[in-house]
């Protein structure tokens, strides 16, 4: 078992507070991301799930056993950075072998490891091979081999596709997915790079100012996000927001937006008079002279299959994604419909989610 459960853990820094009281479980096995903007306190919850940092107060508990106060090479837990470093003087044999030679293991067991872990990656043809001459996904591979021969209890990473360009980042985010079903090993990621999360995690937690925001599976935090600073962060292009003032009963069905009502799921609680924002992802909107938003085209941007077309209403403006045969000009007046099972609605002094 190879649980990771936080409690309460914080950390400061003198008076400043880089992490506020986190709260989350990892179950064995998941692939849980850590996701949000730079500074946010990722790095720091890593290094202390690590034991790279002691915190402030709270627990970290790894399979059950409370590792807190334990230092790094006491947790069975492998950190990876960047997947670069290789030593470029050995081949990749001598490479993914180092790890387990460092610890002392016999050499017929290294040997035996090695070959496992190679064809678990694909690359057991490059065994003997040096690395400088291997092209850029294999000497990747290698690097991961190198990180998961020791079999540890769960895995670490922080950014480790940071360096990469676009292309290889996609292919590398695959990869280390597909690797994720073969062995499951409880593995731990920071990103700010929010479609890697995506793409990738089983839960992720979305960090803002040392707090996490949510937790949950991809699916959850886009169709129903916690807070303002998620759905904005989480999108791309972020979740619309018109602002209406008022109260809502218990059992309401409809607003009022910009003097148009607008169907919404029915709320369970009365809400008390409040400056809110009716949150709409920017692919729940259709252009069907629909009377629950007016406006005017402002601007297109032509993606191919779809297009992302501005419009200004009265509220402000509102970015939607069509397919991109709807031929639309600047200026041209245009009535919407919202996806009323698709809607948020959020307190925007608190930023949090009323229903
Ligand atoms: P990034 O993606 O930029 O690394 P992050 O979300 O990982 O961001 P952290 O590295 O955890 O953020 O840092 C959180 C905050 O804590 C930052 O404001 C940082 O300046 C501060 N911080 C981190 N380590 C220290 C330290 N050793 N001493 C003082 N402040 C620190």
């Amino acid at each position: 078992m190879a649980e990771i459960r936080v409690e309460n853990l914080r950390k400061e820094f003198g008076s400043f507070t880089a992490v506020q009281n986190s709260n989350f479980v990892v179950e064995d096995g998941e692939f849980f991301v850590m996701l949000g903007p730079s500074g946010c306190g990722k790095t720091t919850t890593l290094r202390m799930i690590a034991g790279l940092e002691l915190p402030s107060s709270g627990k970290i508990l790894l399979g059950g056993e409370d590792v807190s106060q334990k230092r790094a090479r006491e947790r069975d837990i492998a950190f990876v950075f960047q997947l670069f470093a290789l030593y470029p003087h050995m081949n990749v044999r001598k490479n993914i072998g180092f790890p387990l030679l460092a610890q002392g293991m016999p050499r017929a067991g290294i040997r035996q490891r090695v070959e496992e872990t190679a064809r678990l990656l694909r690359i057991d043809h490059l065994l003997d091979r040096p690395v400088s001459g291997l092209a850029g996904g294999d000497r990747q591979r290698v690097a991961l081999g190198r990180a998961i021969v020791r079999r540890p209890k769960c895995f670490l990473m922080d950014e480790p596709l940071g360096t990469l360009d676009t292309e290889f980042r996609d292919l590398m985010v695959h990869e280390l997915r597909e690797l994720h079903n073969r062995i499951r090993a409880t593995t731990v990621y920071v990103t700010h790079d929010q479609l890697e999360a995506m793409a990738m995690a089983d839960k992720i937690a979305v960090m803002n100012h040392g707090v996490i925001e949510q937790f949950g599976s991809p699916r959850e935090i886009y169709d129903r996000p916690a807070t303002m600073f998620v759905a904005d962060f989480i999108g791309s292009p972020p979740m619309n927001f018109l602002p209406f003032a008022g109260a809502l009963r218990r059992g309401a069905k409809e607003i009022v937006v910009d003097g148009a009502a607008v169907a919404v799921p029915e709320l369970r609680e009365d809400v008390a008079p409040a400056d809110m924002a009716l949150g709409f992802r920017p692919e729940h909107i259709r252009f069907d002279g629909g009377s629950t938003l007016r406006g005017a085209v402002y601007g297109t941007e032509y993606l191919g299959t779809t297009q992302i077309v501005a419009v200004e209403t009265a509220g402000g403006m509102v970015k939607a994604r069509v397919p991109a045969d709807i031929r639309l000009t600047a200026g041209e007046p245009v009535g919407l419909t919202l996806n009323a099972a698709r809607l948020s609605l959020f307190d925007k002094a608190s930023g949090r989610a009323i229903r």
